[in-house]
């Protein structure tokens, strides 16, 4: 029962069948009608106006933001053998005439315009002139002054509706929130628009929290594991971002950082190679991202505390695009709520908007302290329930020791009050463990009655129950930077043993030290790179990308335009040997086929013959 969409996702996108509600997306659009479509990224979004592009009278039009994510998809479009164009600034007078003749001449099938292009007259009065498929509207929050990235020209687009009554609308987004949601139907005139809303979950992606004792140590370890994978790694300040991508150098990472305070030429330089190329590791602020639409990124760290959850979400949804194995990695302590709650405190926003940043903030600090299922966590805090628990988080994977630590929680409080409310977390666990230190004794802190009572814990043991307990709110940092805590209101209930302190139990440094031991004896270290490519297969894999490498540069085209991840994977495991057996892999379509099929052939018969 093949239907023509299906017979489309074949022939021309090389795929074997559609995800989730694409093929009733599709249904729906290509018989004429307006919807809007709420999908998380990497849900296959692009597909959904592509094909109903390819299966009606005219030329798609295709509303767009960002110049860089045009051209990305223009590229994979040609590639495809479909021809497809766009109009923006960046373009000549005598190329943007060149695309004007080839849309008259109703040659293309796609063309991707940037809104104030496309509010234009001349635009206009153009698209009058021409049968016309659809509109589709990408990043449709655009239009929300509630969302993060407002575009006032993006307001103009009810325009359309107006002046193409008869024209398909397809608006799109990966934001989920309802007000936003609301706005968009509104601003762009959708109301009776079929909405189709996924689950914003991401399967493939795995989150894990690491508490913070040595963070370039813990950086290094975790990168050494992912050598020629693609990462973002995410600071807070530019300063960091420059030392961190320094030091990743140094250790022979291809490590560039990228963030608002450099050069124009140099960030567009980075971002490029970045885009481009395999293997790079961008080091950056929040200013990177936006827009980045590279499906192979294979991981997100965090090495300081993102603002709130819809933050989080946001960049660690820059991993696994493409749908195969990737990975969320947030290392955090408590220097970072620290930090986290004086941003707020000395922040210029009035009182209102401060007890909205410190809701936030506090969700997070609730989801990086979990100790159950943190997909579910994440997905409950967008207002998805989900009723197991996902298999693919550090919870979940490696169950963490929840204890009752009360009396622990107590003796940290009762160090905190005993030394006056003027310390930091160094000097408190020197007091607890009994320490002799200049400091306790210049202070007589080895007097005191708390002086010596936490020696069963060892100093990482006792710094991650001081973050939990200002994670929780029972203890509070002063707002001057000195990193001092004091008492709060909620400290009473811990003192008193009515309030629970429930925490994870972290291991003892000594244990853990043996832990590490004992699973590099076991050999533990192989294969444990994102995608699982074993250490036999990595000849094969290689020579794959080095292809690829190779005719993405002679095309001057990033390395994912040619084939994904997925798809050289799927080579990988499936080992083709002819065209034929070639075109059953996924993402291999007609044009590439012809294309590119002989040169993989090549690799893939060489492996075979020896
Ligand atoms: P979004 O715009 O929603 O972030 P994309 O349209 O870029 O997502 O698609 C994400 C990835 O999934 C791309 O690599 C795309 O080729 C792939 N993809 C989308 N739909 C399918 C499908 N039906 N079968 C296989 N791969 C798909
Ligand atoms: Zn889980």
């Amino acid at each position: 029962m093949d239907s023509p969409a299906l017979d489309l996702l074949h022939r021309v996108f090389g795929y074997a069948s559609f995800r989730g509600e694409q093929a009733a997306i599709v249904d729906h659009l290509s018989g004429g009608n307006d919807c809007l479509v709420l999908m998380p990224t990497g849900g296959g979004k692009s597909l959904c106006y592509q094909v109903p592009a390819l299966l009606r009278d005219g030329t798609a039009i295709v509303v767009s933001p960002l110049i860089a994510l045009m051209q990305d998809q223009v590229d994979a479009l040609t590639q495809l053998g479909v021809a497809a164009a766009y109009l923006n600034s960046s373009l000549s007078p005598q190329q943007q005439r060149e695309v004007e003749q080839r849309l008259l001449r109703r040659e293309l099938k796609l063309l991707y315009v940037a809104p104030e292009r496309l509010l234009g007259e001349r635009t206009l009065e153009l698209l009058e002139r021409v049968p016309i498929a659809l509109f589709a509207i990408d990043e449709a929050h655009c239009v929300s002054q509630w969302g993060h990235d407002f575009r006032p020209e993006y307001r103009g687009l009810n325009l359309l509706h107006e002046r193409f009554p008869q024209v398909p609308r397809i608006a799109l987004t990966a934001t989920a929130d309802a007000p936003t949601r609301a706005e968009i139907v509104e601003r762009l005139g959708l109301a009776g628009a079929r909405q189709f809303v996924a689950s914003f979950d991401r399967p493939n992606i795995r989150y894990s929290v690491v508490q913070k004792d040595n963070p370039r140590r813990q950086l290094r370890a975790f990168l050494d594991e992912r050598r020629g994978e693609s990462g973002i790694v995410y600071c807070l300040s530019r300063k960091k971002v420059d030392e961190t991508a320094a030091a990743l150098a140094e250790d022979g990472f291809d490590a560039l950082a990228y963030h608002a305070g450099m050069e124009q030429a140099q960030r567009t330089a980075n971002q490029q190679r970045f885009l481009r190329e395999d293997g790079v590791v961008m080091v950056a602020t929040i200013a990177f991202g936006m827009g980045i639409d590279k499906p192979d990124v294979r991981y997100v760290a965090h090495l300081d505390l993102p603002k709130s959850m819809e933050g989080y979400y946001q960049e660690t949804g820059r991993a696994g695009r493409d749908g195969l194995p990737a990975e969320a990695w947030l290392c955090y302590g408590l220097g970072d709520v620290v930090t986290m709650s004086q941003m707020i405190a000395q922040s210029e926003s009035g009182q209102e908007r401060k007890r909205v940043e410190r809701a936030k903030l506090e969700a997070l600090l609730g989801y990086a302290e979990a100790t159950g299922c943190r997909r579910r966590l994440l997905l409950a805090y967008f207002g998805e329930t989900r009723t197991s628990d996902c298999g693919n988080c550090d919870n979940c994977l490696n169950p963490p020791r929840s204890w009752d630590a009360g009396e622990v929680a107590q003796k940290a409080l009762s160090t905190v009050y005993r030394t006056g409310q003027r310390f930091g977390v160094g000097h408190l666990v020197d007091v607890l463990r009994g320490q002799d230190s200049e400091k306790v004794r210049s202070w007589n802190h080895d007097q005191l009655s708390v002086y010596g009572i936490g020696r069963d814990l060892d100093a990482r043991q006792w710094n991650g129950v001081f973050r939990h307990l200002v994670a929780a709110g029972h203890l509070a940092a002063d707002h001057e930077g000195y990193g001092t805590l004091r008492l709060t209101e909620s400290s009473r209930g811990v003192l008193k043993g009515e309030t629970r302190v429930l925490m994870r139990y972290e291991a003892a440094e000594s244990q853990r030290r043996a832990e590490r031991k004992a699973s590099r004896k076991r050999g533990g270290a192989t294969a444990h790179n994102s995608l699982q490519i074993a250490d036999d297969e990595r000849p094969l894999w290689d020579a794959l990308r080095a292809v690829r490498a190779r005719l993405a540069k002679e095309q001057n085209v990033p390395a994912y335009v040619i084939f994904h991840d997925a798809t050289l994977l799927d080579m990988l495991r499936e080992h083709p040997v002819s065209l034929r057996e070639l075109a059953a892999i996924s993402g291999v379509g007609t044009t590439k086929l012809e294309k590119y099929g002989e040169a993989f052939l090549s690799v893939l018969t060489a492996e075979t013959a020896d």
